[in-house]
């Protein structure tokens, strides 16, 4: 099976399989065809079928399988559920590393050493790679006169001698290493001394084995049992040579004897800084009911909702159902919907857990997620097989990661943790598979056997109501951990204020207030604002004129500090205007608000202050990241400004204040979600709010404290807002209680768009009358100059969901065949929210 596509073509394996090869549980093996550059087979036939196109097979890329069956079978079910090509959902699942294609870039990795195990045509391939630049697969082809080179590429890179060419934002390399251990029979005191003294005439050898004995002693107890042997250990040879200050022929001299063995390991590279495990802390009270109940729980239900508010301790009772499932052999995924919040827990599940903890997101190199992945499959047939210098691993039995994560092929999954659950990055919205990392976890859990637990302090009102009508367990955490109490919530009318001129800018009084008294008291504050850049648009105040995206619908963000216009949607963006292009008016206005203004003003009003902003601007990177979060919690920033990036469960121990700085936008959003979340982000930035003993304080600047969703804020009751907006979605038939189906028609041309949306209306009209809403333009028309037109499709939630999706292929084929619209996209996006 080709990437990308839904073709699946067969073909003949011209190269006898070893048994071993083809395994029974593992039908699924990746051959290199003609096809494609590297192909997927899924199934393997004795003989050929009829009716079917068969090409030949070239050769085999991996000696095992990549993917397990109930991998495929999970595949299966996100192509079909999410109605998408299986190849498209192929194409997001592997690593890059894992799916060679003739275009990659190959390089050389400069701290490869050869370790004497390389085939002849391997080292072809290798001797070809120039030193100082990369290589596609077709030009090591020419190259190393090898016609078939994949299988070799492939080669070299599990021994680590190639690498993938990716660009990183981060300094991230994949590392082996070579490491020398003391042969066994110089593994005695006596026996090490006696050779040292017969190496006098080689003083530097014998320098690097004293090096290497005064190692191994300081670092290693002595096996009790026989208190002359020394102890088993092995050093890496950078370190043997930076510690004897030695050049490394005399080390390559020891090694030629045997009396060094030299092995090479890959190094972990997330375990940069080694964690001390300082186990795991009690359960308070409250905590082990939650406990008892979550595990009660389970044996009725295969998920279960933690519905615990902010700072109830929610993590530390993932880890104690962690533990009681590695203490099962059993492997656990957990799953967050932010990388950031990774860089915070990770320390937290590795002091518990140790190496067991693997992670596993974007940011992270292709070649480490390769790693990753092997590591967590690698016990699938019980013994290490092609990864020859990896014994040292042990298998990741917890896996930290965001969406994507739910890809990596388990063997022992015994648990998924879904932590944040409301969250929307855990839906992919492009490309496909627009996928639900909730909803699949879910799925595949079920197809392992396993136990899927959500949490949050604020659910997505799906899961809610799961939990309502029995579907998932629920279990309830309604107190906070160490005295610390939930932060007093007051609303500050920006209407009222404005008229008695207690605004400035877009702060009002008792907002500065309250900021300049916890600079005084020394204590942290986080203000809010969902949008990013310094104003939403500008707008010349003599004709009104506001500079819009060449290619999109909507108005240029200024961002001050780049001093450029850009926009949101495509990445396009200009140079900041110093005059009105209609008018030439030079008075230009910047309208509304985002966090690089608030920063901007804040920083005049409160020069003595420390500040950072946190935004999808500010955190390209991982160290970024790292930096803006340490940085706040070691107390070297005073304010921390950001958007809903700094509600998503961090955990600050210094914060008296948070400063919700337009509850409005939020609520005034066009999406029948709007309240649900803007409940979930100011409860969840609130969160950040309080420490020990000390209660925090919200603030919230509004122009409607009328509102149910402020007024329940204030309350602190999510199940209030819950009912009634249940009311709603079911009057207007909105899930949960309808399942949405959103038809995305985009084309350059905007009657063609127009038309073709109709008549694709037209097909699904016939099939399911009244539940096809649209064609409508949606709130931006143009992106990416290319036009849209949206078609939204309800179905009742108890509907068979199969037969629905039957029903739209048929249309979509039908829509095909008319010829009429050729270059039309229609994109679908099942749960499109
Ligand atoms: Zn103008
Ligand atoms: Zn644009």
């Amino acid at each position: 099976m080709p990437f990308g596509s839904n073709k699946i073509y067969s073909g003949i394996v011209r190269r006898v399989l070893d048994a071993a090869q083809v395994n029974s549980n593992n039908t699924a093996i990746s051959l290199h065809g003609q096809i494609g550059d590297s192909d997927f087979a899924t199934e393997l036939f004795s003989e050929g079928k009829k009716n079917i196109v068969i090409k030949p097979i070239i050769d085999l890329l991996d000696e095992a399988p990549i993917i397990t069956e109930t991998m495929f079978v999970f595949w299966e079910w996100i192509a079909d559920y999410y109605l998408c090509n299986l190849g498209e959902v192929m194409q997001a699942a592997l690593p890059a590393g894992l799916k060679l294609q003739s275009n990659t870039l190959w390089t050389l990795n400069p701290e490869f050493e050869a370790e004497n195990k390389l085939s002849k045509s391997e080292m072809a391939v290798l001797y070809a790679m120039p030193k100082n630049a990369s290589k596609t697969s077709d030009e090591l082809s020419k190259l190393s006169g090898i016609k078939n080179v994949l299988p070799q590429i492939k080669k070299l890179l599990e021994k680590g001698a190639l690498e993938l060419e990716v660009s990183l934002s981060d300094n991230y390399k994949p590392k082996m290493a070579s490491f020398v251990s003391v042969a066994a029979e110089y593994s005695t005191e006596n026996a090490m001394h006696a050779l040292i003294d017969s190496l006098k005439n080689a003083p530097k050898q014998q320098a690097i084995l004293m090096a290497v004995l005064q190692f191994g002693l300081n670092n290693f107890d002595t096996p009790t049992n026989s208190p002359n042997a020394l102890p088993k250990f092995e050093i890496s040879t950078k370190d043997l040579l930076s510690f004897s200050g030695i050049s490394s022929a005399p080390l390559a001299e020891l090694v030629k004897k045997g009396i060094l063995l030299k092995s090479f390991k890959r190094v972990e590279r997330t375990d940069t800084v080694e964690t001390e495990i300082v186990g795991i802390n009690p359960l308070n009270d409250f905590q082990q009911e939650a406990y008892r109940k979550i595990l009660e729980s389970f044996e009725k239900h295969a998920t279960v909702l933690l519905h615990g508010i902010t700072s109830s301790g929610k993590t530390e009772l993932y880890i104690h159902l962690i533990e009681a499932q590695l203490q099962q052999g059993k492997q656990v995924l957990y799953l967050l919907p932010e990388i950031a919040l990774t860089e915070q827990i990770i320390n937290r599940l590795k002091k518990a857990f140790g190496k067991q903890v693997g992670v596993y997101h974007s940011k992270f190199s292709d070649s480490e997620r390769v790693e990753i992945w092997n590591r967590s499959t690698q016990s699938k047939t019980g013994e290490l097989t092609k990864h020859t210098n990896v014994e040292e691993f042990a298998d990741y039995k917890l896996i930290l990661g965001t969406r994507s994560a739910v890809f990596i092929p388990f063997n022992k999954l015994g648990l998924i943790i879904i932590d944040e659950e409301h969250e929307t990055t855990y839906k992919q919205q492009e490309p496909a598979p627009r996928y639900h990392a909730r909803d699949a976890a879910i799925y595949l859990a079920h197809l392992n056997n396993a136990k899927v637990l959500l949490g949050s302090a604020t659910p997505a009102y799906e899961s809610y109501m799961n939990a309502n009508i029995g579907k998932y367990g629920l279990v309830e955490l309604t107190q906070r951990h160490g005295n610390m109490q939930m932060p007093t919530v007051e609303i500050l009318n920006t209407v009222k204020l404005r008229k008695q001129n207690r605004m400035k800018t877009h702060f009002s009084d008792p907002l500065l207030i309250k900021i300049k008294q916890c600079l005084t008291n020394k204590e942290q504050v986080i203000l809010f604002q969902n949008r990013r850049g310094y104003s939403p648009f500008i707008e010349c105040s003599d004709c009104a004129h506001v500079p819009v995206c060449e290619y999109c619908d909507v108005s240029l963000t200024y961002h001050k500090y780049k001093n450029i216009l850009s926009c949101h949607y495509c990445g396009y963006s200009i140079e900041s205007l110093k005059k009105c292009p209609a008018c030439s008016s030079t008075a230009l206005e910047t309208k509304g608000f985002g966090t690089e203004k608030i920063e901007d003003e804040i920083s005049i009003m409160f020069p003595e202050a420390n500040l950072a902003r946190m935004d999808s601007d500010t955190t390209g990177n991982r160290n970024a990241y790292r930096k803006l979060i340490s940085d706040f919690e070691q107390g070297k920033t005073d304010i921390l400004i950001g958007t809903q990036m700094i509600s998503k469960g961090l955990d600050f121990d210094n914060v008296s204040t948070v400063g919700v700085l337009n509850a409005d936008n939020m609520l005034n959003m066009p999406d029948f979600r709007a309240f649900e979340r803007s409940y979930q982000q100011i409860m969840q930035v609130s969160g950040r709010a309080g420490r020990k003993n000390k209660q925090g304080v919200v603030l919230i600047q509004t122009g409607t404290p009328d509102h149910a969703v402020i007024q329940n804020i204030v309350k602190g009751s999510y199940q209030n807002l819950f009912v009634q907006e249940m009311e709603h979605r079911k009057m207007f038939k909105y899930p949960p209680f309808f399942k949405l189906i959103l038809f995305n028609v985009k084309h350059f041309d905007k009657p063609l768009t127009d038309r073709a949306a109709e008549s694709f209306a037209v097909l699904l009209r016939s099939r399911f009358g009244n539940r096809v809403l649209g064609p409508e333009y949606p709130a931006i028309l143009k992106i990416r100059n290319k036009f849209q037109k949206n078609i939204l499709l309800k179905i009742e939630r108890t509907a068979p969901l199969s037969k629905g999706r039957e029903i739209i292929l048929q249309a979509l084929e039908e829509f095909k065949a008319s010829g009429a619209f050729n270059n039309v996209q229609i994109i679908i996006n099942v749960d499109p929210y």
